[in-house]
């Protein structure tokens, strides 16, 4: 088949810097059981005998469930960190926990669950940030070098993939600083929108240094890098059950998740984000917490009009009947993940949490469509594979390989889930939509095969050649060595 020319794609909500943070340490996503995760942890542990920390990522829920921290002690003396694929929880091992003080004590906290046995003693499993970082913030910091090493990394699997624009969706305090770093060594490519992340306890402090890393990023004048969105969680997840229900989790009736922001509280920090000309972008996944967004940006609507960005809602996994035609409504765009639409481990186990029926509601790609919204994809990569041709065929498809659609009345056409990867994805970054018929000089792929035209079997196998900004070649090239060039090992 001839090759294929189109627009490149957008990843409008991953996370860059994470992924490429993740690709430093040991790699335990193919681990099946236990002893294979032991297994691949000590080789780890022997090889790398300089590393102080053991930070791992990511395991399947289905690998942890019923584990505890006594399962990673043994393997070697190392504080044991594993991140699960949802990356809203940690696995750690007795190490980890006292090197956190958290056998001695365990803080009451606002926004995160540090699970204990029917002693009190925690088990080794954190959900949330607010108990996640209680253990990660005793990890040793990367040096810069490591840091800019990581997101060359990063970019280099993005542009290999046809994806030129991203929006880094979680930007905490001395991320912006690494990209800026990035910019200036002339190593930044992919056009990245940063979101800086408000926190319920700490936004109204942090309102300074957010100005501060505007300010820093508009000084530089980098082409390719800007800020204009602001990160706000209005819940967690499905698999930890801190994804907010309006009607509580099957597996426990007193539980209806985790609400994270008062919504006058959450007001006030739209308020500002909106001031300071960040467009909100919203994690929200159970259908309570993609209410209270919708209510929050409501009370914005004009305003939210006046931005450089869309105010966005990502990853929207349970939309109400109620809620689904305010989206076109509010101009709030739809950013999801079209990768998870389909009946993986992921999805078969909500089935626990939540009951089959609110299951197969899931994930309402067709229905927002049809009421004009606009949706845009993303990956959330680290949390899953950053491929969009992989993504478009899941849209499609709702399955994995050649399996058994799920859902599918909400499947997309292949035109129109390319076109959520690369128009609307642009809309959502505040970039002009490019036009097929003028990709000479703007960001454009190559790729092996028409997906417009390709039999299911094909659009698994079409693959990108050649990515294009602004009309010059940025991959395949002699990248790695570029990098190493600038960071000479040491
Ligand atoms: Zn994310």
């Amino acid at each position: 088949m001839p090759a294929f020319r189109m627009p490149s794609f957008r990843d409008g909500h991953c996370h860059p810097l994470f992924a490429g943070r993740e690709a430093l340490g040991p790699n335990i996503s193919d681990c099946k059981t236990l002893l294979e995760l032991q297994a691949s942890l000590k080789l780890y542990s022997t090889e790398h005998a300089d590393v102080e920390w053991i930070d791992a990522s990511s395991y399947s829920q289905a690998l942890a469930e019923g584990r505890n921290r006594f399962d990673l002690d043994n393997i070697c003396d190392l504080p044991i960190v594993l991140h699960a694929e949802d990356h809203h929880t940690l696995w750690v091992n007795t190490e980890a926990l006292k090197r956190a003080g958290l056998l001695e004590h365990i803080p009451t906290l606002a926004n995160g669950i540090v699970d204990i046995d029917e002693f009190g003693n925690p088990t080794g499993i954190l959900r949330e940030w607010d108990a996640m970082r209680l253990v990660l913030d005793k990890i040793p910091a990367l040096s810069l070098d490591a840091e800019v090493e990581a997101l060359s990394m990063a970019q280099q699997k993005l542009l290999s993939l046809g994806i030129t624009q991203v929006q880094d969706a979680w930007i905490d305090p001395g991320m912006t600083e690494i990209y800026v770093e990035f910019a200036k060594r002339g190593l930044l490519q992919i056009r990245t929108d940063l979101a800086l992340r408000f926190d319920p306890q700490t936004w109204r402090d942090d309102l300074a240094y957010f100005k501060n890393c505007q300010q820093t990023v508009s000084d530089l004048g980098h082409a390719r890098l800007a800020i204009n969105a602001a990160k706000f969680f209005a819940d967690g997840v499905l698999g930890s059950a801190t994804a907010l229900l309006s009607q509580a989790y099957q597996s426990d009736s007193t539980n209806f998740g985790k609400q994270v922001w008062e919504p006058a509280e959450m007001q006030a920090a739209i308020d500002s984000a909106i001031s300071m000309g960040l467009a909100p972008h919203i994690h929200a996944i159970g259908d309570a917490a993609i209410n209270l967004s919708l209510n929050a940006l409501e009370s914005f609507k004009t305003n939210l009009r006046l931005l450089k960005n869309p105010p966005v809602i990502a990853h929207c996994e349970l939309i109400s009947d109620f809620d689904l035609a305010r989206f076109a409504d509010l101009g709030v765009v739809a950013n999801m993940q079209p990768l998870w639409a389909r009946k993986d481990d992921a999805v078969t186990s909500c089935a626990k949490q939540i009951g089959q029926d609110r299951v197969d509601s899931m994930y309402r790609m067709r229905s927002l469509l049809d009421t004009g919204a606009t949706i845009s994809f993303g990956s959330d990569w680290p949390v899953s594979d950053p491929n969009p041709l992989l993504g478009a065929y899941t849209a499609v498809y709702r399955a994995a390989e050649l399996g058994d659609g799920w859902s599918t009345q909400e499947s997309l056409t292949i035109q129109e889930a390319l076109e959520v990867y690369t128009f609307s994805a642009s809309q959502q970054v505040g970039q002009t939509p490019t036009q097929i018929e003028n990709l000479a000089d703007t960001d454009f792929i190559v790729l092996s095969a028409n997906p417009l035209t390709a039999s299911r079997q094909e659009l698994l196998d079409i693959c990108v050649r050649e990515t294009y900004i602004e009309g010059k070649l940025v991959w395949p090239v002699e990248a790695h060595v570029q990098i190493s060039r600038v960071h000479a090992p040491n």
